[in-house]
């Protein structure tokens, strides 16, 4: 049996400048860990047996129809300008068209070195695979767009960290890899072809409605307002929101160091890279504003008249913060129960959080208690909670099943750190129930599921997780 997967690869026809073609490096001997069959499914891959996934999705069977490259693009990281980054040990296998007509990406992470390896080795630690796997599919399940996990697959060869960790290959599938660096790189290097045509390439690809560059500019910050405020209603940090990392589809990318939060508190951190809070929980608003202004300055020379430019793209920057405020107000109004929250509601999400903070309180299992009516349990100052329960079910007294509203908006599971981390370690010892386990539960969060009330447990103060790692 083969493995059929129906690529019709554009990147691939782009000049090449915009990329390296290089096959996958072999790996000594790939042993399947998963593979996601409902999202095959949607992509219209079918097939096969066990080993010769292993086989294909460790790179060392070719599979028919791909035509592996990797991407190049720049970028800010955490502030200062890369020239020159890429895909250091990716590579895009092609793209299918899926069973909704969109254009998917299929890309191998961990698959060996490219032209744009720097000084790495081109390879991913099982660890960070399994993170990625776990964490994009449960964002997926949490309603935020994000990049899906295909496969999983060990390589049967060591690679060299602080440690010697076991190898691992990660298939990711993103309804593209354009990013904010890949307008960044053609731009820095003044080749404004190159630019044209990632602009014309982006349009039809993501935003066919969009006819300008400001089109698209306002098109992109709309999509990202939205997605940092989803992260922010589920108390997800990203940690590195470096401008490579920042995509044009609008789609969550690079599950690094991020996490999410257990007790609320606006300032929090986990990535052990991100020194000064850079990418600290809060900051991702004002961060993502940051970012569409490199987008936008990368964009300015597509337009003739640049000095029209700049004011027009000036203005859709200068709106984004608006437009943030308003994404987070609905998607925290939703978490209370409301329907169509007004600005004055701000008022009321922001004296519950600061409760939650003061006391420390549990961010998901808060939320998620509103509905049950149990919420007062998870607040340590209860005087102060009785007067906002007042005021808040005073608001909510005119809504309509605001119950299930909240559970929709609250989930009950989140891929907790301390979970994630014993998933890994048990894994890494050849135990991979609690990895199958997490993708099961985590797949419908926002239903109850008491048979796995203990996933939805804080961590014990022995079981915190004090800080991420990219896993590079
Ligand atoms: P990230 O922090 O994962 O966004 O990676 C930043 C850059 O470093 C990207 O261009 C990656 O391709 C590259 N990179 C990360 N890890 C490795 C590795 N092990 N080998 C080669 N390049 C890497
Ligand atoms: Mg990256």
């Amino acid at each position: 049996m083969t493995l059929s997967i129906p690529f019709d690869n554009s990147y691939a026809r782009l000049p090449e400048t915009f990329h390296a073609r290089l096959d996958p490096a072999r790996v000594a001997a790939p042993e399947l860990i998963a593979f996601n069959t409902v999202l095959a499914e949607e992509l219209g891959v079918s097939g096969t047996d066990d080993p010769l996934l292993a086989a294909i999705f460790a790179g060392n069977m070719p599979a028919e129809g791909a035509e592996p490259l990797a991407q190049i693009y720049a970028g800010h990281q955490f502030g200062g300008f890369s020239p020159q980054l890429g895909d250091g040990r990716a590579l895009l296998l092609g793209e299918v068209v899926d069973r909704n007509g969109l254009r998917r990406d299929i890309q191998l992470k961990g698959s060996g070195p490219t032209p744009f390896s720097r000084r790495g080795d081109g390879r991913a630690a099982l660890g960070p695979v399994l993170r990625e796997y776990v964490l994009s599919e449960a964002m997926h399940a949490l309603g935020v767009p994000t990049t899906r996990a295909l496969a999983a697959v060990r390589t049967g060869e060591d690679v060299y960290r602080e440690t010697i960790l076991p190898g691992a290959i990660f298939t990711r599938v993103a309804s593209s890899h354009i990013r904010v660096g890949t307008f960044q790189l053609f731009a820095s290097r003044q080749q404004y072809a190159e630019l044209q045509q990632l602009f014309e390439y982006t349009r039809e690809r993501h935003y066919p409605e969009a006819k300008t560059p400001g089109d698209l500019l306002a098109a992109v910050c709309q999509r990202q307002a939205e997605l940092v405020a989803q992260w922010m209603s589920l108390g997800f940090i990203h940690g590195v929101m470096n401008t490579d990392n920042c995509t044009l589809s609008g789609e969550t990318i690079d599950y690094g160091p991020c996490a999410f939060m257990d007790q609320y508190h606006p300032d929090t951190v986990y990535s052990s890279i991100d020194q000064h809070g850079r990418y600290a929980y809060q900051a991702q608003a004002d961060i993502i504003v940051w970012n569409m202004a490199q987008l936008a300055t990368a964009m300015v020379p597509l337009v003739q008249d640049q000095e029209a430019a700049v004011t027009e793209f000036t203005e859709i920057i200068n709106a984004m913060p608006n437009l943030i405020r308003g994404a987070w107000l609905t998607r925290f109004g939703a978490k209370l129960g409301l329907a169509a929250p007004q600005p004055e509601d701000a008022r009321l999400i922001a004296d519950l959080l600061h409760l939650m903070q003061t006391g420390g309180s549990d961010f998901t299992n808060t939320f998620r208690a509103l509905a049950t009516g149990s919420a007062r349990d998870e607040i340590t100052d209860r005087a102060a909670y009785e007067p906002w329960h007042a005021r808040w079910q005073e608001r909510i007294a005119s809504e309509d099943a605001p119950e299930a509203r909240m559970r929709a908006a609250n989930p009950a599971f989140i891929p907790r750190n301390h979970r994630v981390e014993q998933m890994i370690a048990a894994a890494m010892q050849g135990d991979e129930s609690l990895f199958h386990h997490l993708n099961a539960v985590l797949s419908r969060p926002y239903d109850d599921q008491p048979e796995a009330e203990e996933l939805r447990r804080p961590p014990l103060p022995s079981e915190v997780v004090q800080a991420t790692f990219c896993g590079t």
